[in-house]
């Protein structure tokens, strides 16, 4: 019997940025397995749907702009 196909599971948080905070610096970007947060014309991006809700990136974002929010 085939096994039954893979389904990607939905985190319940995902990261998300306050750009009022965060001062561009990069040190997030390759702290994430999945390469989920991008810098884009100096806005810094997160793909919900990429991010698995791992947290690495969260504690060491030097000024704080990085939390946890409801994936709604
Ligand atoms: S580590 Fe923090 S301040 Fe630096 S780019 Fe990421 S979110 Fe912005
Ligand atoms: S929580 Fe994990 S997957 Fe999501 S943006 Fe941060 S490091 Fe990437």
């Amino acid at each position: 019997m085939a096994p039954p196909p893979l389904v990607r599971t939905r985190p319940a948080e995902v990261a998300a940025v306050d750009l009022a905070v965060c001062d561009r610096c990069g040190l997030c970007l390759p702290l994430c397995p999945p390469e989920a947060i991008h810098l884009d014309f100096q806005d810094l991006l997160i793909d919900r749907h990429t991010c698995t809700g791992c947290r690495k990136c969260i504690a060491p974002c030097p000024v704080g702009a990085l939390a946890m929010v409801a994936n709604a």
